[in-house]
């Protein structure tokens, strides 16, 4: 080949120009020290928080700490074939999860990628976990109830779609079972909901899939797991994920319900990862962000402008405390992040009051303008006389001489906290609700025996499905319990009752 020295001075000049970007395209780094899955990484500069990094074997982490002259890498798979002196390569991407339509009904970790065994999940469109979460103007305030389908949640703490509503109590007292019949009320309501699963069982998950499955709430619900056996990286990320996946169906207009059981082991997790990446700790040796790691959890469930499509994420925290201590770091910490919540007792669980709801320790901030008129109008006495009944029988316990009054609200409280239990997986629909809680708000209830009640309501329901289902449909109008409609539901309860056999 004839080359002219002009030709080959500019050739050289070009590769002098380019010599920069080109190393820039292959931005890879080398292993200092991996070990608890956590990698120290040096000479990639240019990394950015969040953003995901592939190590050799198809492994990927996700960069934390972004240090002078080191940074630390979180990583999401095993650590085995990780060496000191490998290259780890930068993707130019933040960790990202498939979104869309194809989740539904899937069952998937905390990256996204299926795990049920139904084959992949067919989506090409993926979006960061973390973002900025929508701002006041984006939203507008809650006013569609999201029914549980449980009688005490639904009369005296009603969740509006686009509320955060803490679940909060010991183990064991039927937490994530209020969230999963919530789930199962969710059926036909146009609500898809997610599951959140954080370092629980590998068999606990596989037993509620199949109770979703039995109830046939798996068609519209997605279920994003983290157990308690995989790396705290991925039980910090999955959260993250579920709520992604979700913003995506709020965006496109919808109604989402997402449940993240439990926010504690998530605490946890989080604080191991930042004990290991030798972040500062603090109080109970939690590091010092972890509120704002809940803060921008939740923050992210909200109520869409009609401007935005007018969809909405529901969030139904659920977090488990000691000893019903409700004023621990962490549980203080979400209370003050959510609308409200529901907090179950040990004491009334194994009394037999399930769901064991405290109606004086829970609230909901915002609800009450979503519930429907009528339930509003029903359950209004239900809180003061549950609270009366209670102060009550604490007293009457040392006298048998009361007077009729104090009998009374005895008696009604005894009848309503029956009426207030409810089996798991029978979620019951709003307007049902409003009959049972008319007939006992009203005193119907007052002669009949206790352990009578559950049968006066099943017959209750038959009674009025089959002569007046009207009824029904009447109580979900907005106008509410008119004046016409008390009297109608006054005498369907009265003529029934004639009938009814204690
Ligand atoms: P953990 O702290 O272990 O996560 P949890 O607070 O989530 O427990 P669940 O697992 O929901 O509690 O319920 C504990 C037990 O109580 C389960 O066996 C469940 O079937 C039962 N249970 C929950 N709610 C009810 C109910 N309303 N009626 C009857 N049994 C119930
Ligand atoms: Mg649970």
């Amino acid at each position: 080949m004839n080359l002219r020295p002009e030709e080959i001075s500019s050739i050289i000049k070009d590769q002098i120009k380019n010599y920069k970007s080109h190393l820039e395209a292959e931005a890879v780094g080398t292993v200092i020290t991996v070990g608890d899955g956590i990698a120290r990484v040096h000479g990639l500069e240019k990394a950015m928080s969040g953003e995901l990094l592939e190590f050799p074997g198809e492994v990927y982490g996700m960069v934390q700490n972004l240090e002078e002259d080191n940074i630390g890498v979180v990583l999401f798979g095993s650590e085995e074939n990780i060496k000191e002196g490998d290259t780890v390569k930068s993707t130019g991407r933040v960790v990202e999860v498939p979104v869309g339509d194809a989740l539904m009904g899937r069952v998937v970790n905390a990256l996204g990628q299926p795990i049920d065994g139904k084959g992949p999940i067919s989506t090409d469109k993926f979006r960061p976990v973390e973002r900025v979460a929508s701002g006041v103007i984006d939203r507008k305030s809650v006013d569609t109830p999201l029914q549980t389908g449980l009688k005490a949640i639904d009369a005296m703490v009603p969740i509006g779609r686009g509320q955060r509503e803490l679940i909060i109590g010991d183990r064991q007292t039927g937490k994530t079972a209020i969230a999963i019949d919530t789930i199962i009320n969710q059926k036909g309501k146009d609500c898809l909901c997610i599951y959140v699963a954080i370092g629980q069982k590998a068999s606990t998950i596989a037993q509620l899939v199949n109770s979703l499955e039995k109830a046939d709430a798996m068609s519209y619900t997605t279920i994003v797991v983290a157990t308690a056996s995989e790396a705290a990286p991925l039980q910090f990320l999955a959260p993250y994920s579920g709520v992604t996946i979700g913003e995506e169906w709020m965006e496109q207009g919808k109604d989402v319900l997402i449940v993240y059981d439990d926010l504690s082991k998530h605490a946890v997790a989080y604080r191991t990862m930042s004990l290991l990446l030798h972040r500062p700790p603090g109080r109970e040796a939690y590091p010092g962000d972890v509120f704002y790691l809940h803060s921008r959890l939740l923050e992210r469930a909200a109520r869409l402008s009609d401007e935005l499509g007018g969809g909405s994420i529901t969030a139904l925290p659920i977090i488990e405390t000691q000893a019903g201590d409700i004023s621990a770091y962490i549980p203080t910490n979400v209370i003050s992040i959510t609308d409200g919540q529901i907090f179950l007792e040990t004491e009334l669980f194994n009394s037999g009051v399930r769901p064991a709801v405290n109606p004086g320790l829970s609230v909901s901030r915002v609800g009450g303008s979503a519930q429907i008129k009528a339930m509003k109008q029903v359950a209004g006495p239900i809180r003061t006389e549950l609270a009366q009944y209670r102060s009550l029988a604490a007293f009457a316990q040392f006298g048998s001489d009361l007077d009729p009054a104090t009998k009374n609200a005895l008696t009604q409280g005894e009848r309503i906290t029956e009426v207030l239990k409810q089996p798991q997986y029978s979620p019951l629909d709003v307007a049902h609700q409003v009959v049972i809680l008319y007939a006992a708000t009203r005193k119907f209830l007052m002669d009949v025996e206790l352990g009578d009640v559950a049968r006066f309501q099943s017959e209750l329901f038959e009674f009025v499905d089959s002569k007046y289902p009207e009824v029904y449909d009447e109580i979900k109008l907005p106008s509410g319990l008119t004046k016409e409609l008390d009297a109608k539901l006054n005498d369907i309860v009265t003529e029934f009752k004639q009938g009814f056999r204690a």
